[in-house]
């Protein structure tokens, strides 16, 4: 992996942005064009066309057709658990092609995408075929009537995803759509798209039929509509934020009430109380590097929301500020960078504009919130934090989608807790204290869907994860495990007569 020139692989490959629609690669429509500059340096990388309504029609048609033909919606099974398992395994034989694609779109470190991203995308599909024999329906004799719940798929599933992760946001969707015999229609972020098309191609490879995974690049607001109203989309899947999720639903409702999975923003709280009993050095790490920051902070479950106790005030504060101030963003294709570039212009200038809000607001910036490495063309910022937030302000309030942090400090486990409910949002909470207590009480009253108590972060690695549902504004239906694959299926009750 050292031994890779990531910068000379880069140059020597090209970058490009298709379609997959019925099995067939070609251009994406529209008069308008979308131009993509690399993250790590302002080069253009790739150009498409903004989409078009009448790509949506195409791909939704294909899929129907798959669907209907019942060349993939009739397989067992076990059938489709072993295609999905190869294209797991075709997306690992080509973890490098992949991870660059991630790294140039996203501006994420190299050795994060492959380490990372890519793994994670094939076993979100090993997830989904490990699950998909394990939902079953309830079943029941009474008198001279057989009663069951039938499981069947629904037919063609929408899918729309943000850009942080793009190929692992596309596996969460495609997993569960397809493991449970359904048509696919995805359409990824027009920001980053590299890797959605390579992966529908793939999917082709592995054995899934023509049309029924189908590819539709191009703009939110003409792809991404066109397959929120398309009356023949019967489940539309969603990652991105909560003002989409938010379209989304009228655009459902105005349509054909088709089923909504939303996972949306999040402004996760991360509450350190006093009696806290493992080594700080190892939390600061845990907090900066693992949770506040990484993916330079474009994570949905960024910790973006720091809420001290009196006492871990002093004792933690200077360990997390010389942890991010020893953070280097850097070119994201060097094998070191652990901290990479901001994904375009426009989000970076998004992000300085929450630091200037914070600045007027009256928060104090104890570090960062710059632009840096300008003569490199690329859009890097210095990860900051803000002291003395108030509840009110909008960096308290708002998702930043960047390296920005809040510091709140607290009395009470009451005050604590009411802190970090203070929000529209509901995805992620973490908590560190030693009290087992209290652990209960904070997973009865943080209102998130994810909730992270840390006794101890000397745990032995591993964790069942049932499946996410986002609580408040985050969304709404729940993302992996066997409950995951539940929005992906028609549930019939059936009531069978028999004579005897
Ligand atoms: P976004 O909402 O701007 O875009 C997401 C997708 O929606 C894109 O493909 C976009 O083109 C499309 N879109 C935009 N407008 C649309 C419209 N009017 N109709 C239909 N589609 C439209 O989000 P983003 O900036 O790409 O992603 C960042 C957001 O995603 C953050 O809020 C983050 O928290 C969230 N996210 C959530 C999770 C989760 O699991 N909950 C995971 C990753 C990211």
């Amino acid at each position: 992996m050292t031994d890779i020139d990531w910068i000379a692989r880069a140059q020597a490959r090209s970058f490009e942005v298709y379609n997959v629609i019925g099995g067939e690669r070609g251009p994406a429509g529209g008069a308008a064009r979308i131009d993509k500059f690399a993250a790590r340096n302002g080069a253009l990388l790739y150009t498409f066309g903004e989409g078009a309504r009448d790509d949506v029609d195409r791909a939704v048609m294909a899929a129907k057709t798959a669907f209907d033909d019942g060349r993939w919606s009739r397989k067992s099974v076990h059938e489709r658990k072993t295609v999905l398992t190869k294209l797991a395994d075709l997306i690992e034989a080509h973890a490098e092609d992949f991870a660059l694609n991630e790294s140039m779109d996203v501006g994420k470190p190299i050795t994060a995408a492959l380490n990372g991203d890519v793994p994670m995308a094939a076993g979100v599909l090993r997830e989904a075929a490990a699950a998909a024999d394990k939902l079953h329906g309830a079943s029941a004799v009474d008198g001279g009537i057989h009663s069951y719940q039938l499981r069947k798929p629904i037919g063609v599933v929408g899918a729309i995803v943000g850009w942080n992760y793009p190929l692992l946001l596309a596996c969460q969707k495609v997993g569960p759509a397809l493991i449970m015999g359904n048509s696919l229609v995805l359409k990824p972020s027009e920001f980053t798209s590299l890797s959605a098309c390579r992966l529908a191609e793939l999917a082709l490879e592995a054995g899934v039929p023509e049309g029924v995974f189908n590819v539709v690049n191009g703009a939110g607001a003409i792809v991404g509509d066109a397959i929120a109203r398309h009356p023949d989309v019967r489940v539309l899947s969603f990652t991105g934020s909560s003002a989409t999720g938010r379209r989304l639903q009228v655009a459902a409702g105005q349509s054909n009430m088709k089923r909504l999975v939303l996972e949306c923003g999040g402004k996760s709280p991360y509450l350190i109380f006093d009696d806290y009993p493992g080594d700080l050095d190892a939390l600061a790490d845990d907090i900066i590097r693992d949770t506040a920051y990484r993916n330079q902070g474009a994570v949905c479950v960024s910790s973006t929301r720091l809420l001290l106790q009196d006492g871990m005030r002093q004792r933690l504060l200077p360990k997390l500020l010389e942890r991010t101030q020893a953070i280097e963003p850097g070119d994201p294709l060097l094998p070191d960078t652990t901290f990479g570039a901001i994904m375009n212009e426009q989000h970076m200038d998004k992000v300085l504009g929450y630091v200037a809000s914070g600045l007027e607001d009256g928060a104090q910036l104890l570090c960062g919130g710059e632009r840096i490495l300008r003569d490199t063309g690329g859009y890097y910022l210095s990860p900051a934090i803000f002291d003395h937030v108030k509840p009110s302000q909008r960096i308290a309030r708002e998702e930043t989608f960047g390296p920005l942090v809040s510091l709140f400090t607290f009395r009470t486990e009451e005050e604590a807790i009411a802190l970090a409910n203070d929000s529209e949002y509901g995805l992620a909470a973490y908590a560190a204290t030693g009290d087992a207590n209290r652990m209960h009480r904070l997973a009865r009253d943080l209102e998130a869907g994810h909730i992270i108590l840390i006794g101890s972060l000397e745990a032995a690695p591993g964790g069942v994860v049932f499946g996410i549902e986002p609580a408040k504004q985050s969304g709404m239906g729940v993302e992996g495990g066997v409950a995951g694959l539940v929005p992906y299926t028609a549930c019939a009750h059936v009531m069978t007569l028999f004579n005897g």
